[in-house]
């Protein structure tokens, strides 16, 4: 239930936030209008597979526990989607849990969760949420700057969940199953390469809570983190609708490759003007990652010190009248 937060968190400022999501509960509104500027929150928001660890997250630790090598697990579940023209994402999802089965393996969500703290990330991750808030703590140069994590993934709310980087994150939006609906485990929430746009809006417009809707018109000047204040980071093709959306909207894109590996892809989506950056995924201080992001940063915090002052200006302006 990681996109949840506790009642009465709405409006809470600066890096005290960053555990919300291991907390559980429910979800955020909108900020109600707060007397000064607030328009101070920047958000880094990730892909997990390929982005904050090098492979897809199931094959570190589901499937080896059921037997299955990864290579012929996704080309079957990838031909079984193409022949029924299904949604390649509810179909792993179904897959997984039907081998599991027929192999005898019971695998519940304490299971799925426990399976979280077998998956590799890339050098530097766990330490990189402390080392970028202390960057923007820093550089900052205003109070009330707060720092966010999000994490946008196809991949599995339970596995995420066992992750020794989850409570860092202020949110995780993942796909996840019902586990008590049915005999098999059942896709409660599928979260597809378009639809992580969805996210990305909520993020935006402060709406994290899955139960109300995105749809509502909200004006520009009233969503507490603008597209400008954001940076999403991402791997490959299936992060396009992502990053075209923060290009689109005046926000920021880094793309990572495997440190020592081919960087055609990121090469391919910078010369598509995808992306502001690419770099290899390392994300120890001091790495070309860091050094990228932390400009983006530098620039993020140069602006809201621009607004902030043509909101004093403008309110100076009202009140003078
Ligand atoms: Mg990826």
């Amino acid at each position: 239930m990681s996109e949840r937060v506790p009642d009465g968190e709405q409006g809470r400022a600066a890096n005290d936030d960053l555990p919300l999501a291991r907390a559980g509960k429910v979800a955020r509104a909108a900020p109600a209008a707060r007397p000064g500027f607030d328009r101070k929150t920047i958000a880094l928001v990730y892909d997990f597979d390929g982005t904050l660890s090098p492979r897809p997250m199931q094959e570190y630790t589901f499937l080896p526990k059921i037997g299955e090598d990864a290579k012929s697990f996704w080309a079957e579940s990838n031909r079984l989607a193409r022949e029924h023209a299904a949604d390649p994402l509810i179909t792993y999802m179904h897959l997984m849990y039907k081998k599991a089965k027929a192999k005898g393996v019971r695998i519940d969500r304490e299971d799925l969760v426990a399976l979280g703290r077998g998956v590799d990330l890339f050098p530097g991750v766990t330490e990189w949420f402390e080392a970028i808030g202390e960057y923007v703590k820093i550089r900052a140069e205003a109070p009330g700057v707060a720092l966010r994590h999000y994490l946008i993934s196809s991949g599995l709310t339970e596995i995420i969940e066992g992750t020794a980087i989850y409570p860092h994150f202020h949110n995780v939006f993942a796909s996840e199953y019902w586990f008590d609906a049915y005999d098999l485990p059942f896709p409660k929430r599928v979260i597809t390469d378009t639809g992580k746009t969805q996210y990305l809006f909520r993020i935006n417009k402060g709406v994290e809570d899955l139960r109300e809707s995105i749809n509502q018109h909200m004006p520009e000047e009233s969503r507490p983190i603008p597209f400008a204040n954001m940076i999403y980071f991402g791997d490959g093709d299936t992060d396009v609708p992502s990053m075209a959306v923060m290009r689109k909207n005046g926000g920021h894109s880094i793309a990572v490759y495997p440190p020592g590996k081919p960087k055609a892809k990121c090469v391919d989506l910078f010369k598509a003007a995808r992306i502001d950056f690419f770099a290899p995924a390392d994300y120890r201080r001091g790495s070309d990652l860091f050094r990228r992001t932390c400009l983006i940063i530098d620039r993020i915090l140069a602006d809201i010190r621009v607004q902030e002052e043509v909101w004093r200006i403008g309110r100076e302006v009202a009140r003078s009248r």
